[in-house]
């Protein structure tokens, strides 16, 4: 009786302040987390207690301004000019973007918003943070008539272990809920239910909609596919989905990892973002029935942008030293930054042709990137493209894999961000302090990892060398 009572009056998906207001008035909501997306796409911030919030920290709240200038494990490194030691670590303003508010199913009486990052002093946004990077973009395409879908899938491996257990053998022997690769399997993933059940649901009730879930090609790899959207609510939609999948697991004693390549063994994770443009009337730029594939000219000249600027996004698109150990050839990851039509060895994948639905998926991200400078990243070479109208090339055809002389995805993290660091494109797109902040970022990220000593090192080398 009381189960059923309490389903009924459940809330879930969006809600406005009002509707907040009245879920803490009745006792259904006590919990607002209230959350920024840091430099590696992760939620961070403070749970409200519900009255609080409504009353008052729904306007702004503030933050360390450290939170956009840390590492994976949020050290304090030197030489980033936004913020330091010697300029005492100040404040952030966060402020809620109430469009974001929603409840989420999973975790019981709470709702979750997220904010953009504000200058405390000129209550500017700063320029720096991913989700003022990725508005930025949309705004010069809205300047052009023209709104941005995009679709982040996501792909991961689920443990048997607790993250806690999982730590506390050192990440060594861990155990993926399957021993074989489960690639659209339905018995298997039956067997993982309990976990991917509760995220299908969960991320429904959230506002969040879900298409489906489907083995993947490892053992103990699944992969969760949500309807596309405008590319900021995209960019949301994902670091909520990456938070929630891993508060899911751990609710069950169990984990999932969304490392680009957790073992050497397994496949790596990937995200590939699919993409496309739309004019004010809801109509698809990208569709023109009488080009090649049913791609318009428009299509054309954002993919060739992509293509032009492929090294110099793939920072974006591939962030850490673990990002590049994923591309490996006949993985289905993909090593050439090269179109194709429905052509899984390519960087970049043209589907949908023919139809409304022509887009192109970059293949190339792994399920490591932050979503909004991945979108960001593409955006920006994409409108490079149609700005000045660059000709697509032609298409390539067969496996890209095994074909030489073709354009390459930079191999590692060195490459990567120094393409990145000296792209005219990026620095007139996101601006010169943005670039450099994330050059940084990618320096230091090198550096810690050229001074670490490796298992690999050590067993190939100790009593060999
Ligand atoms: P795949 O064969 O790559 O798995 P799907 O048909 O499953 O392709 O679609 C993958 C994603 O593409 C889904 O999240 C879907 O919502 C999204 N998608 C579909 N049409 C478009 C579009 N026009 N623009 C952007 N994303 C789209």
């Amino acid at each position: 009786m009381l189960r059923e009572e309490t389903k009924k009056t459940r809330r879930t998906g969006k809600l406005t302040l009002e509707e907040l207001r009245e879920l803490v008035g009745t006792g259904e909501i006590d919990t607002v987390v209230v959350a920024q997306v840091d430099m590696q796409g992760r939620l961070m911030g403070k749970r409200f207690q519900a009255e609080f919030f409504v009353n008052s920290a729904w306007e702004e709240t503030h933050c360390c301004n450290y939170l956009l200038a840390t590492d994976m494990e949020m050290n304090t490194p030197d030489g980033y000019k936004s913020t330091s030691w010697e300029a005492g670590y100040g404040d952030y303003v966060m402020k809620p973007d109430l469009d974001t508010l929603r409840v989420i199913p999973w975790l019981e009486g709470t709702a979750l918003v997220l904010c953009d990052v504000l200058d405390h002093h000129t209550h500017k946004e700063v320029p720096h943070s991913p989700r003022a990077i990725l508005k930025k973009q949309v705004d010069r395409l809205e300047g052009m008539g023209m709104t941005a879908n995009m679709a982040t899938e996501l792909e991961f491996f689920i443990f048997k272990q607790s993250y806690e257990e999982a730590g506390a053998q050192g990440y060594r022997g861990l155990n993926p809920v399957s021993n074989y690769n489960e690639d659209y399997h339905i018995f298997q993933t039956t067997k993982e239910e309990n976990v991917m059940r509760a995220i299908r649901n969960g991320l429904n009730g959230a506002d969040i909609p879900v298409e489906c879930s489907k083995g993947e090609a490892d053992a103990g790899q699944e992969e969760i596919n949500v309807r596309y959207s405008d590319a900021l609510k995209m960019a949301d939609r994902h670091s909520i989905i990456k938070n929630g999948c891993k508060e899911m697991a751990w609710q069950q004693g169990q984990s999932v990892s969304f490392m680009a390549k957790w073992s050497y063994e397994a496949a790596g994770n990937s995200s590939h973002v699919h993409q496309s443009l739309w004019g004010k009337n809801g109509e698809s730029l990208f569709h023109d029935p009488a080009g090649e594939y049913g791609m318009s000219k428009v299509m054309r000249q954002y993919l060739a942008g992509l293509l032009k600027h492929a090294s110099e996004i793939t920072y974006f698109l591939a962030p850490n030293i673990n990002s590049y150990k994923r591309f490996a050839e006949g993985t289905f990851a993909p090593t050439k930054a090269i179109w194709s039509l429905d052509n899984r060895t390519a960087g970049y994948r043209v589907c949908g042709d023919g139809t409304k639905a022509v887009r192109v998926e970059c293949r190339v991200g792994g399920a490591d990137l932050n979503p909004y400078l991945a979108m960001a990243a593409l955006l920006a070479a994409g409108i490079y493209g149609i700005e000045n109208e660059l000709e697509l090339e032609p298409e390539f055809r067969g496996d890209a894999y095994g074909s030489a002389d073709i354009r390459e995805i930079p191999k590692n993290l060195r490459d990567a961000a120094q393409e990145m660091k000296s792209s005219n494109m990026l620095r007139n797109a996101f601006g010169d302090d943005v670039v450099e902040h994330y050059a940084h970022a990618a320096k230091i990220e090198q550096d810690e990892y050229d001074r670490r000593v490796t298992d690999w090192e050590v067993a190939r080398g100790f009593e060999r060398a």
